[in-house]
């Protein structure tokens, strides 16, 4: 659960390979969706905080919830933000919605699988997590950071050399 913001940092190298085919709000949301579950069980103090959310078939499920309930609140939140103007408006395709969801719900799985010993990816098929182990807790976070930050310094070079102005003649 305080790995949510983490998550962000793959996104961000997603949304810099992906661009447009990416929606970086709707699988930010997805991040929140998946950690619903996480949040309840340390609020309560019981329960089994990496449960059947953090499996890929109760990561299908919140995948399809964040894409229908994402889509449309991204648009929102890309006016707040002023980054979808009134004279450019900014629109979500479903196939991005659906794109960004199951990507942001799958790499939440595989992510938090390495490092939380009590996720079950392949919960009901098997209890066994092979992913589990394979980078320590704090070198996660740190490829996170760093996926981030180069994620971040790419998304902008692309945005800069498309719109550098092309003197092909
Ligand atoms: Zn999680």
């Amino acid at each position: 659960m305080p790995f949510t913001p983490f998550h962000m940092g793959s996104g961000i190298l997603i949304k810099a390979i992906l661009q447009g085919s990416f929606s970086l709000m709707v699988f930010g949301w997805s991040q929140i969706i998946m950690d619903l579950q996480p949040l309840w069980v340390l609020l309560n103090g019981h329960g089994h905080m990496h449960g059947f959310s953090h499996t890929f078939i109760g990561s299908s499920l919140l995948a399809v919830i964040s894409a229908l309930s994402g889509k449309y609140l991204s648009e929102f939140g890309l006016i707040i933000l002023k980054i979808s103007k009134d004279s450019q408006p900014i629109k979500i395709s479903w196939l991005v919605a659906f794109i960004s969801a199951f990507i942001g719900c799958f790499s939440h799985v595989i992510l938090d699988g390495i490092i939380h010993y009590d996720v079950q990816p392949f919960y009901p098929f098997t209890l066994n997590n092979p992913m589990l182990g394979n980078v320590s807790f704090a070198s996660m976070h740190k490829l996170c950071l760093y996926a981030g930050l180069f994620g971040g310094a790419l998304f902008y070079l692309v945005q800069w050399h498309n719109r550098k102005p092309k003197n092909s003649k």
